[in-house]
């Protein structure tokens, strides 16, 4: 079986290491990658704190991979040795179910084979990203355009079409008033796009230190999350929110701030997942609370093409393998996202 590097957890609360891991040998339908990029999301550390349950270890995370094709199986037609490629955060699923055959395989009925932490078709765990190489099936392979580099793409594969999927979903453009919560690696995508797309955007969030940069990727308006004053005058204002906080809000004083017919998606996803809101609050103004799980194969796809067509990269602090416990202790001073350099990873 052939091996490749990866940063490893162990265990729960165990630190990372340098392992080797395998990776199958490329079936038919398989695409050998080798990575030069991996974004740290979110996730990862939701993951590997295990905030949610259910982490399988030893655990190598990553789902915002970007990388050159190495080799294909037989039956790959659409992809060749060289080509510029990316995987997100799906490598499975059923391709049977209604969700599946409708092209929106983040919501199959089996549940999608998650990148990381997970349990394959064939019994094996899945690894993730922070590694030298990976094989995954050819219908979840993405070609990388031409006009994007690898490091800045990377994360789009996750946190770019997780919000360019509920934007589009819910009609973000020009008349939409858009208020985006948080601006981490989601969020700043999140405001970027939301502006390109051709919404008024509003960023809300808890650090006043990011309303310059949040006005430079195109919103008009900061307003602090923590100051009820400053929301109260937003009462009503806006058409869609989109929460990209991994932490839990106020979702009464959120659903306050939309209009009639005004929808609040999560996106966020806190280790504590349980939010409470007074009827009322959606009642008032029909308005709607929904959320919305990463996006398709098809979505990812149309958000690259879009990324690469408006010049739409991440903002990204590139990083050595060696950084990455640090990356993780320091995630929030991230600006906004960062990409481990995976030519770094090296025996140790
Ligand atoms: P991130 O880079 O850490 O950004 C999160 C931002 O939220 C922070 O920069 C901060 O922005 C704000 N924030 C407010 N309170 C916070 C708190 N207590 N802890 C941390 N951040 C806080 O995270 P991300 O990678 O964008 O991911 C955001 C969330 O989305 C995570 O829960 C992740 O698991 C989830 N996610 C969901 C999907 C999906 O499919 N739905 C996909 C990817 C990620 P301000 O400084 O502006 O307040
Ligand atoms: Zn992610
Ligand atoms: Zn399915």
């Amino acid at each position: 079986m052939p091996s490749s590097l990866a940063l490893t957890l162990p265990a729960k609360g165990a630190p990372f290491t340098v392992t080797a891991i395998e990776r199958r040998v490329p079936r038919d339908d398989d695409v050998r990658i080798d990575i030069r990029y991996c974004g740290i999301c979110h996730t990862d550390l939701h993951f590997g704190h295990d905030d949610w349950g259910g982490t399988l270890f030893p655990l190598v995370p990553g789902h915002e991979i970007t990388g050159v094709v190495a080799e294909v199986g037989a039956a790959v037609t659409s992809l060749a040795p060289g080509d510029r490629v990316g995987v997100g955060c799906m490598v499975g699923s059923c391709g049977k179910c209604g969700p599946c055959t409708a092209g929106e395989e983040q919501y199959c009925a089996e549940g999608f084979v998650k990148t990381y932490s997970a349990r394959d078709r064939d019994g094996t765990v899945t690894q993730g990203g922070y590694s030298r190489s990976i094989v995954v099936p050819e219908h979840f392979v993405l070609r990388i355009p031409d006009e994007l580099p690898l490091d800045r793409a990377a994360p789009l594969l996750c946190a770019g079409v997780t919000v360019h999927s509920p934007l589009r979903r819910w009609q973000a453009g020009p008349g939409s008033r858009v208020g985006v919560l948080g601006m981490g690696g989601l969020g700043h995508l999140g405001v970027r796009i939301a502006a390109v797309l051709g919404a008024e955007v509003t960023l809300l969030g808890s650090s006043p230190e990011k309303a310059e940069d949040a006005h430079r990727l195109g919103a008009t308006r900061f307003a602090d999350l923590r100051d009820r004053r400053q929301l109260a005058a937003l009462r009503g204002h806006f058409d869609l929110l989109l929460n990209t906080v991994p932490a839990p809000l106020d979702m009464d004083l959120c659903l306050g701030l939309l209009g009639l017919g005004g929808t609040l998606v999560n996106v966020g996803a806190p280790s504590d997942p349980v939010a409470s809101y007074n009827t009322f609050s959606l009642l008032d103004a029909r308005r709607v609370i929904t959320g919305s799980s990463i996006g398709s194969v098809r979505e990812t796809r149309e958000t690259l093409d879009f990324c690469a067509a408006h010049g739409i990269g991440a903002e990204i602090e590139t990083i050595p393998a060696s950084r990455v416990p640090h990356a993780w202790r320091t995630l929030a001073e991230a600006r906004y996202r960062y990409v481990i350099d995976i030519a770094t990873l090296t025996a140790p």
